[in-house]
């Protein structure tokens, strides 16, 4: 089958075509991603107006451009998906009604993704595993271990408590006056930087639950900066490093625990999966750390390739095609929904 995706959530327009055999294995025909960093970089962050309206200037060229280099017309689809939720309501509400209107002039079922559904099935999509797996996923807007079950079945075993991690890594980013997105910058300053200059704390490491903290290490950031004004390129270098560092050892510490809690609650003979998603996940020390960690505990880690990291629509094509495959026949009158946790799913028909 064929799947026309859409994503809209946030700063990225997208849209791509997916193939899904019967057999459960799938490809990706086509996958454009146009970024809006320009048109927020002078704001230091995403401002929901301008993405809106950016996503209504870009989408219509976007889907046409997925559908002619995946070589499908849109009468060949057999379902649009767009991601209804979570994210910016003005830029759910573009992506939902175009897909709406393609569905409805193709004449086929539209459905509405959670876009974190989208990063969580990822995997599956590159690599192919099956359930259960354990999910860190770990993007700007969310830092959550859930233990995956099946499509729809999400249970979180733990989440944070105040920032979410890319969100921690911005605002640092931001603070040390590394412009914008942080995710990257920082991760490229802290190459050059010493990680134990400065002791930073490792909030939540350590804990019987799972989950994270990462406001209290930003402010430890800030305070260290405040110390040294004016900064140093060196000095910079060496916050990012510790902050790094720091975050590096916390989702550590988290996802052992998540792993023990989740090898207790399957059935022993199925092998022992740690996926990584979302677009931290493009993180070098992460993935390393991840990594060891993996092997330290017997599990199998799959980490999607950098490009299907972050915000994407062959991610949410994906989810579409995994959904319609399992019976689901959407609707037109699904709504976008700014808040829509992973927990709040049903299962698939
Ligand atoms: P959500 O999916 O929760 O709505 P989002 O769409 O903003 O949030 P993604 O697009 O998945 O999240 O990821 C973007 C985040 O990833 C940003 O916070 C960015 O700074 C962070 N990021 C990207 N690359 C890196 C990196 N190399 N190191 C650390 N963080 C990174
Ligand atoms: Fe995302
Ligand atoms: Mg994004």
């Amino acid at each position: 089958m064929l799947v026309l995706g859409i994503e809209t959530s946030c700063d990225e327009t997208a849209a791509a075509v997916v193939r899904r055999e019967a057999d459960g294995r799938a490809s990706i025909l086509s996958n454009v991603v146009r970024s809006q960093l320009d048109e927020h970089r002078a704001y230091g962050g995403v401002v929901p107006e301008i993405a809106a309206r950016a996503h209504v200037d870009l989408l219509d060229h976007l889907v046409d451009q997925a559908l002619r280099e995946a070589g499908v017309r849109l009468a060949e689809v057999d379902a649009v998906a767009a991601t209804a939720g979570p994210g910016l309501i003005g830029g759910l509400l573009v992506g939902v009604m175009t897909g709406k209107a393609l569905a409805f002039a193709a004449g086929k079922p539209f459905l509405a993704i959670n876009h974190l559904e989208g990063h969580a099935l990822t995997p599956r999509l590159t690599d192919g595993i099956g359930f259960p797996y354990l999910l860190l996923l770990v993007t700007g807007g969310h830092t959550q271990l859930v233990a995956v079950h099946g499509l729809g079945r999400y249970e979180r075993l733990g989440t944070t408590v105040d920032d979410a991690v890319g969100e921690a890594f911005d605002k640092v980013a931001k603070l040390l006056g590394l412009g914008y997105p942080g995710g990257p910058a920082l991760e490229r300053a802290a190459t050059q930087g010493d990680p134990h200059r400065f002791a930073l704390p490792r909030p939540m490491s350590g804990r019987p639950n799972c989950d994270f903290s990462f406001s209290g290490l930003k402010t430890a950031v800030r305070i260290e900066a405040e110390r040294l004004v004016p900064l140093s390129e060196q000095d910079v270098a060496d916050l990012c490093a510790g902050f790094q560092a720091a975050v590096v050892d916390v989702i550590r510490d988290r996802t052992r625990r998540a792993l023990e809690l989740f090898a207790g609650a399957i059935d022993p003979n199925v092998p022992l999966r740690l996926v990584v998603a979302g677009g931290v996940a493009a993180n070098g020390s992460i993935r390393a750390a991840l990594e060891e960690l993996a092997f330290e505990t017997g599990a199998a880690l799959v980490a999607p390739p950098l490009r299907l990291c972050g915000d994407n629509a062959a991610m949410i094509a994906f989810a579409g095609a995994e959904r319609l495959a399992a019976g689901e026949t959407g609707g037109m009158e699904t709504k976008a929904r700014a808040r829509w946790p992973l927990s709040d799913m049903g299962a698939a028909a």
